[in-house]
């Protein structure tokens, strides 16, 4: 019954939208909105590359941007961020180990002295991406499939935020990922900190901080101090597992030693509702990172049910079906993936059952349109508009929303829009298929789980030698390669920084 009430609900508030946007696109065809809205600036008449706009700067955009031919596309990026964020190492930045310049890439690209060099040494005469990319740090707001543009806001301050820019395209990226998932608990989204970008990671680092500090004060009561030390983390999948790992190698090397009196008071917590953690691993796996986990004292908390956070209490149904009020200091949330406002606006597109934007195996999506004989609504492949990275699904070949992923999604695309503008249409035409490299999860204390699907699973040292390996190489440019391998060696020799600013 709620749930019917629910979608009845879903959907008066998709008709809305559909009409309100209706609304927005005939006023800005009679001009009302003149004052706010521009046009994108055309190509120059010279200009007869064929114009690209891709929306998102993550793995999926960015990765496709970085692949594009530059003398063949004109290419428009529009992204609330113009830098790319390396994720795998976003836990890392959470507590120190490394600095968060060593795993954002920008994407208006790098210095000259580098670049000249470049062109010296490998005799690269040709255009970089970067060269001819525009970018514009704003959301895309809507998208007409049929006029084939897209509508943005800024997200910039300089720029006034009512402005609304309409921004045509010939073939249009659409890769602007998910959110976190809340399931609707109340209290998550104010009192819990999430793992996505940056500045969530610079954040749960001053908060991990912050409570050391509070709690190393004078007159802080033992109890007190029992709250504001124990760390909570909800979610036992990789993200939760990694930052759990680091969090507690952060208080076993580092500020064990700064504030020893208050160790017996620390504690670290990972709720999950599933009955084991890493569950998409191979059940040894899970069971060793377990092990391990409890062998360094995290207390792991599985078959649990979170029903509201408050600033200092966590409520939830215990394994036993008890409720139960824990006091928490510091909640980082990763139960998985919601999906991203700006899909849900999109509702001529087709959709599956999770919200994901559905494309066949080219990457392109699927738009309703109404059937003139019929009438009735039937799906065709928008042969223009692809969905690639977590906002997007291909039908009936169901994929993991990770990096490797939208990676490999990302370098499809970019090569077939390329093959498609040399005229090569059969190698344009072939479809998309992933390899799988496995997965892997930092598990602490310089061990890792390594999944490569087949029989190959390792654990411990060696994996943990691999983790480092593929995230160094798979990370983007040789300035962040370095960088990470520096900050490695500082953090292990000196500590990890713990000043909060
Ligand atoms: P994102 O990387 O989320 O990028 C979306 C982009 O779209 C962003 O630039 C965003 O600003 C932009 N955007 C959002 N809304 C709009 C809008 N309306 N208009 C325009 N732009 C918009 N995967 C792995 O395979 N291995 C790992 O080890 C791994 N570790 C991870 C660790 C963490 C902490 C996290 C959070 C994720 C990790 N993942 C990992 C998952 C991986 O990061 C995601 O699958 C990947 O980022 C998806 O790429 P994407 O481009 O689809 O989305």
């Amino acid at each position: 019954m709620l749930l019917s009430v629910k979608f009845r609900l879903y959907q008066t508030a998709q008709r809305g939208h559909k009409v309100l946007n209706r609304l927005k696109s005939s006023l800005v065809s009679t001009g009302i909105f003149k004052s706010h809205i521009a046009k994108t600036t055309p190509s120059e008449p010279l200009d007869k590359r064929t114009t690209v706009v891709v929306l998102g700067s993550g793995w999926a955009g960015f990765n496709t941007i970085r692949h594009l031919d530059p003398s063949l596309y004109r290419c428009i990026v529009i992204s609330p961020r113009s830098y790319f964020v390396f994720t795998p190492l976003l836990a890392s930045i959470s507590v120190g180990t490394l600095e968060p310049r060593c795993i954002v890439e920008s994407i208006r690209g790098r210095g000259q002295l580098w670049n000249k060099l470049c062109s010296a040494l490998w005799k690269t005469s040709g255009m970089s991406y970067q060269s001819s990319l525009e970018v514009a740090e704003a959301v895309a707001t809507e998208v007409d499939l049929q006029k084939k543009w897209v509508m943005i806001k800024p997200k910039i301050n300089g720029v006034k935020s009512d402005t609304i820019l309409r921004i045509e395209y010939d073939k249009l990226v659409i890769a602007v990922g998910c959110y976190s998932q809340t399931f609707n608990i109340k209290g998550v989204k104010e009192n819990v900190f999430f793992l996505k970008d940056v500045d969530n990671a610079r954040k749960i680092r001053n908060r991990i901080l912050e409570r050391f500090e509070a709690a190393s004060f004078f007159t802080v009561s033992e109890e007190h101090k029992r709250r504001l030390l124990h760390f909570c983390i909800v979610g036992g999948g990789p993200t939760g597992v990694e930052f759990a790992a680091e969090l507690t190698d952060l208080l076993n090397d580092d500020l064990k030693l700064i504030y020893p009196s208050l160790m017996p008071y620390t504690k670290v917590t990972l709720f999950d509702v599933a009955k084991n953690i890493l569950s998409a691993f191979d059940k040894s796996l899970s069971a060793y990172a377990e092990s391990q986990f409890r062998g360094k004292g995290i207390n792991i908390r599985t078959g649990v049910k979170v029903l509201e956070v408050t600033p200092s209490e966590i409520k939830i149904i215990n394994s036993s079906g008890e409720p139960e009020n824990i006091p928490h200091g510091l909640i980082v949330w990763s139960t998985g993936l919601a999906p991203n406002p700006f899909t849900s606006y999109c509702t001529d597109i087709v959709k599956d059952e999770k919200q994901n934007l559905l494309t066949d195996a080219n990457l392109n999506i699927y738009c309703r349109v109404k059937d003139t004989e019929s009438m009735s609504e039937v799906r065709v492949v928008d042969k223009d508009v692809y969905a690639i990275g977590d906002c997007a699904q291909i039908e009936k070949y169901l994929l993991p929303a990770t990096a490797q992923v939208a990676n490999q999604k990302a370098i499809y695309l970019s090569k077939k829009l390329n093959s498609e503008a040399r005229g090569n249409i059969k190698k344009s035409k072939l479809p998309f298929t992933f390899e799988n490299h496995g997965i892997m999860a930092y598990i602490g204390g310089w061990e890792a789980v390594v999944d490569t699907g087949s029989a190959s699973k390792i654990k411990g040292r060696t994996a943990w030698l691999l983790w480092r390996a593929a995230y160094l190489s798979m990370s983007v440019s040789i300035k962040n390669k370095i960088l990470i391998m520096i900050y490695w060696i500082v953090s292990f020799l000196f500590g990890r920084d713990i000043s909060r600013f």
